[in-house]
């Protein structure tokens, strides 16, 4: 973790500059883990080069890059365009698309494909492991379940690659209300292997694991949240625990985000924020919070995350 100690010193009108009266301390934390994965990392790093290599060419990306308003602007300003369906490609023959870290299913690939577009494939090596993961037990037999969200893009393409070229159909469960519905599914499966999205919480495997487990015959269970999400959810529940009020800096549509601002707000008083203008309306806990731990979600640029910090700084004069 990184430390900063903030200690403004406030003058009374009438004294003189030797004496410092009505001290305040403000202890702000920053956690080592905040901001860009190396995943994201990978994929921004990629995109840049791409663009930078062909000026000419159109350069597409098949959904947001990562969920950033500022990068994603960044991009456009670059002459990247983001898509959201694979028909707004013009030109294909000369463009290229690129695949984000959530990765893409094999059925859209092959659409890209069709249009002619070369393809950088940036999808986070943690995520592929998933993908092949999932794929090798439905081909061995196992009845497949996904915990994750259903519409999150990374979980419709881990399903989709693993229900490539078989007749079988995998499990999504998001909560142990899902699992207890579909509690026939899992009584009738010979064996069952579960993979987990890589970003979400310990705690909803923990919840969901011992519901199938009662009733499942054969249980493979494969941990697949990424090291650095379980890192980076480890470290700011400790430091949640020191604090008397955490910053999660970072987009509300990013599952990563939201789920350290779900796990925080259990252990203390947590506000998760886009950027350092929406910290204006809690400028009271602000300033009432001696100790403030400050993360962030993978996609969240380091110049927000000092931002933040800057503002904090100046809210606790
Ligand atoms: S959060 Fe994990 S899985 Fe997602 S891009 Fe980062 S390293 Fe990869």
């Amino acid at each position: 973790m990184q430390y900063f100690i903030y200690e403004p010193f406030r003058l009374k009108s009438n004294e003189t500059e030797a004496i410092f009266l009505d001290a305040i301390k403000k202890t702000i934390k920053k956690a080592n883990l905040a901001g860009f994965c190396y995943g994201v990392k990978r994929a921004v790093d990629l995109t840049l080069d791409i663009k930078d290599k062909n000026p000419e060419t159109k350069v597409y990306i098949f959904g947001e890059l990562i969920h950033n308003n500022q990068v994603i602007n960044q991009l456009t300003n670059l002459g990247i365009i983001t898509i959201t369906n694979i028909d707004e490609i013009q030109d294909g023959q000369n463009s290229i698309c690129i695949i984000r870290t959530h990765g893409a299913t094999p059925q859209d690939i092959k659409r890209i494909k069709e249009k002619g577009c070369e393809i950088l494939d940036t999808t986070c090596l943690d995520v592929k492991k998933v993908q092949e993961k999932a794929k090798s037990l439905i081909q061995e037999g196992y009845k497949l379940i996904i915990i994750g969200k259903s519409d999150h893009p990374e979980v419709v393409g881990i399903k989709a690659h693993a229900e490539e070229n078989t007749k079988e159909e995998a499990l999504v469960l998001a909560t142990e209300q899902e699992a207890l519905e579909n509690i026939d599914k899992i009584k009738s499966a010979k064996k069952i292997g579960i993979v987990i999205q890589t970003t979400q919480k310990t705690e909803n495997l923990q919840k969901i694991l011992p519901i199938v487990a009662e009733h499942a015959k054969e249980l493979r269970v494969f941990n697949t949240i990424c090291k650095t999400t379980s890192n980076r959810q480890t470290e700011a529940k400790n430091m949640a625990q020191e604090v008397d009020l955490m910053v999660v800096v970072g987009s509300k549509s990013s599952a990563n985000t939201s789920h350290l601002s779900e796990i925080l707000c259990e252990i203390t008083n947590t506000i998760l924020v886009e950027n350092e203008q929406e910290l204006e309306q809690y400028s009271d806990m602000i300033k009432n919070a001696d100790k403030i731990g400050i993360t962030a979600g993978a996609s969240t640029p380091e110049d927000i995350i000092n931002k933040v910090i800057n503002f904090i700084q100046l809210k606790g004069e």
